[in-house]
């Protein structure tokens, strides 16, 4: 048995009621009885019924509040597969829209399992001659290509929670095949999750597979945190109060809670910081969420007048979005007992949409997950530009009409985008003449703001020429040397033009 409860129906019916009518409902209730009567006599390797799979997938997809269509799709995603239902009965039942969305992730599956696509993808990672840099543009290209077989980007969500509600069932597969789903996961769906800015679900991903990858790693670092969390937990509800009473004062209504690092995402960051954990401000951060964009920055004022803020430590991504939208404002300050905490600012708006990514979209449009519908949106909303569904439009309408996995795996999907590589082999993804300004800003905005020279493939070049796929790019910096106006031209990223901007603007105070 996995560790989750067993679950019914009604624990979704208490999710979807709180936003769907009652038409969808109904939708929603009909796929689940056929479901339960498909698998009636089914168990998962974990000896539990197997509705309890297809139920935890709506759950996850009911939390994200997907549309019915997605929901009732989520119930049938197994049984053209497993079950004697075909895909034109579910057409029949449910209507083209569901039976496509079905039909959608079935593929996907058949990609992953009958073509051996992990076995495939390995195999041609595997070769150890190849350089780190070729392996990771493999995988970057196969997470686009996951995301580009799919017309729709509802399929892979349910893609997701199928996936997490399989981690997190591993108990009863033998342990290979538990390596090879965890690798799989943690390279190639993950990264999407996070692409696709679904922070929930591709921390618990990265989780559940780190515990299988490095088990010894994983259970040291649980045990090493929890007493520190513990106590970072009391200082952080502490502060809570504080900035509570604060915030109220000023009439701002806010709410605030603590939340704790996932472990592989604090284990990586503890690579960066030689494993020292009271470096990690953030390992417990208190978040405030509040109404609107100017009381992000008056909640910022309010706390930097009360307590010190760790220079440096400032970051706003209101301002400058992360490519995948992410907005907040971060800080951290020396709060309680003069301890540092990292305190996150947002809207109550950036904050479903951290969590729960382009989901978040949803609800609100006619034409739901069409490639095109995100496109426009991301044309409209710069600031949340999801520079990838731009991309995603592109290679779906390059790939649609070949089948076969070779094929796939040759085409160009970069078009406009050029890859370079640090002296590392680590891969800087920017758009056609991007320049080593934005091969900088990509890296670290300290590294832009300090950048003297740069050598490509060990020749010395100019910081406007541009970048070609395949360069080797080595920058060297000097604490003296700081952004020229002229930058802004031969930039071509906006995000690094927004932190030259910046910076020539805080020179000029
Ligand atoms: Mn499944």
């Amino acid at each position: 048995m996995s560790n989750l409860p067993l679950i019914s129906f009604e624990t979704i019916l208490n999710e979807i009621k709180q936003y769907l009518k009652p038409s969808e409902l109904e939708t929603v209730s009909k796929a689940y009885e056929l479901a339960y009567i498909a698998h009636v006599n089914q168990e998962r390797k974990t000896g539990e019924p197997y509705i309890q799979h297809p139920l935890y997938v709506s759950l996850t997809l009911a939390k994200m509040r997907l549309d019915a269509d997605t929901l009732a799709a989520a119930f049938l995603h197994d049984i053209v597969e497993d079950t004697p239902n075909t895909l034109a009965d579910i057409k029949a039942k449910f209507g083209g829209h569901i039976a496509g969305l079905v039909d959608g992730v079935t593929k996907l599956d058949a990609i992953d399992q009958k073509t051996g696509f992990i076995n495939q993808i390995y195999a041609r990672l595997g070769l150890t001659d190849k350089p780190l840099s070729s392996q990771e543009r493999r995988l970057e290209s196969l997470r686009k290509m996951l995301l580009a077989t799919s017309k729709d980007i509802r399929v892979v969500l349910i893609k997701l929670a199928d996936r997490l509600h399989n981690m997190e069932t591993l108990i009863g597969m033998s342990p290979e095949k538990q390596q090879a789903l965890a690798l799989e996961t943690l390279e190639i769906y993950a990264p999407i999750a996070y692409r696709l800015g679904i922070g929930t679900i591709k921390g618990r991903l990265e989780d559940l597979s780190f515990a299988i990858l490095e088990p010894a790693k994983y259970l040291s670092l649980k045990k090493r945190v929890s007493h520190e969390a513990a106590n970072r937990e009391h200082q952080v509800e502490k502060a809570r109060r504080v900035i509570l009473t604060a915030l109220t004062k000023a009439g701002i209504k806010a709410e605030i809670h603590a939340r704790v690092k996932h472990l592989y995402s604090l284990h990586r960051k503890l690579m960066r910081y030689k494993n020292d954990l009271s470096k990690v401000y953030d390992l417990v951060a208190c978040r405030i969420v509040v109404d609107t964009v100017e009381e992000c920055y008056q909640a910022l004022g309010i706390i930097h007048k009360r307590w010190k803020p760790v220079e440096g430590r400032v970051k706003d991504y209101i301002a400058s979005p992360k490519p995948n939208g992410y907005r907040s404002i971060h800080t951290t300050v020396k709060a309680v007992e003069n301890r540092p905490i990292e305190i996150q600012i947002r809207t109550k708006e950036m904050h479903e949409q951290a969590e729960r990514g382009v989901a978040a979209h949803w609800q609100y449009s006619e034409e739901k997950g069409t490639i095109n519908y995100l496109r426009r949106r991301a044309s409209r909303a710069r600031q949340q530009d999801l520079s990838w569904v731009n991309e995603l439009a592109k290679w779906q309408r390059q790939i649609t009409n070949h089948k076969d996995l070779d094929a796939l795996m040759k085409i160009d999907f970069f078009g406009d985008r050029i890859f370079a590589y640090t002296p590392k082999g680590e891969v800087i993804d920017l758009p056609l003449g991007a320049t080593p300004i934005d091969f900088a800003y990509a890296i670290h905005s300290e590294i832009g703001n300090h950048l003297l020279g740069a050598r490509v493939n060990g020749k010395m070049i100019r910081l406007q020429d541009q970048l070609r796929s395949g360069d080797v790019v080595e920058l060297s910096v000097s604490k003296r040397s700081e952004p020229k106006p002229d930058w802004l031209n031969e930039a071509k990223t906006s995000y690094a033009k927004a932190l030259i901007r910046r910076h020539l603007r805080t020179k000029k105070q």
